[in-house]
């Protein structure tokens, strides 16, 4: 079998998530390797975090596919002294690439949203934001869904608990626990600047990460929308699944035989949650 050069695997998954598709702030791309070097085993991971490095180490794996960039603004070192430059000499002292694919993978089709949708057991029927430069009109930002069959928030909200990897936060919601959703809105990471859309499109409830009071409270007093709140990492997560079933697949038309893994470390940096539980229907005071 023909072992890939970094260069041609990187090639492949810029057919996947084109570079030039990535939001203007964002900082995708090959982050480090050598282009000549051979890639035999890939690991997949959300957070390019010293972990994650170090599990891609005890792999054996020569390239890292990750979510978030490790510099999204420039920088003067990668001394080993800091959290970053730890992370580069790592990755360097043992020929591991690293290739990000975040706001490029976003509005992908498949994207993040919809590896999101698929672990909810969501049909998506089309993006929340659409790129306008697809006249395919299947990319773009988020993704909107029918549940089929409709379920309460509370079942359905129970089913993200079930679906999305475990994490402190676990799952938030507001609304009424009662409420039937049949139509409902994704987006994978922080979604709480699509509010607007989300109204627009007329959904029963939205299910993202992140969320803050101020427009979680304004959504909630425009429309009866219900929010399912699970924390970023687990909403990004199914996506490192969806992209190593994409890499199979490449690897298998190219006879390249690469192995690849998905990282189930937890690297949401929220790693524990304490007090009271507040009944919802109880008088404050009560
Ligand atoms: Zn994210």
């Amino acid at each position: 079998m023909p072992v890939p050069a970094l260069s041609e695997v990187i090639a492949a998954l810029e057919t996947l998530w084109p570079p030039q598709r990535a939001e203007q702030w964002d900082a995708v791309g090959t982050v480090c390797g050598d282009p000549a070097a051979p890639v035999t085993r890939v690991l997949f991971a959300v957070d390019p975090v010293q972990e994650v490095v170090d599990e891609a180490v005890t792999l054996g794996a020569d390239l890292i596919v990750a979510h978030h960039p490790l510099y999204l603004r420039g920088t003067t070192t990668v001394s080993a002294g800091t959290f970053k430059g730890r992370v580069v000499h790592t990755l360097i002292k043992n020929d591991i690439a690293l290739h990000v694919a975040h706001t490029n993978a976003d509005s992908a089709d498949p994207g993040v949203s919809d590896a999101l949708a698929g672990a909810l057991g969501l049909r998506v029927t089309g993006p929340l934001v659409p790129d306008p430069t697809d006249p395919s009109g299947r990319r773009g930002l988020g993704r909107v869904c029918e549940l089929d069959p409709p379920l309460t928030l509370a079942e359905f909200a129970d089913r993200a608990a079930r679906h999305l990897p475990a994490t402190a936060q676990g799952i938030r919601v507001a609304g009424d626990p009662g409420r039937t959703l049949r139509t409902v809105a994704v987006c994978g990471g922080s979604g709480d600047s699509l509010f607007d859309q989300v109204r627009a499109a007329g959904v029963d409830a939205y299910v993202t990460a992140d969320l803050r009071h101020h427009p979680a409270s304004e959504a909630q007093q425009h429309s009866p929308l219900a929010l399912v709140d699970a924390a970023h990492w687990a909403t990004e997560w199914p996506w490192t699944e969806q992209a190593a079933a994409q890499l199979d697949e490449i690897s298998d038309r190219h006879g390249w035989g690469l192995r690849t893994h998905v990282s189930r470390l937890v690297t949401d940096p929220w790693t524990g949650r304490f007090g009271r539980e507040a009944a919802p229907e109880a008088p404050t005071g009560a």
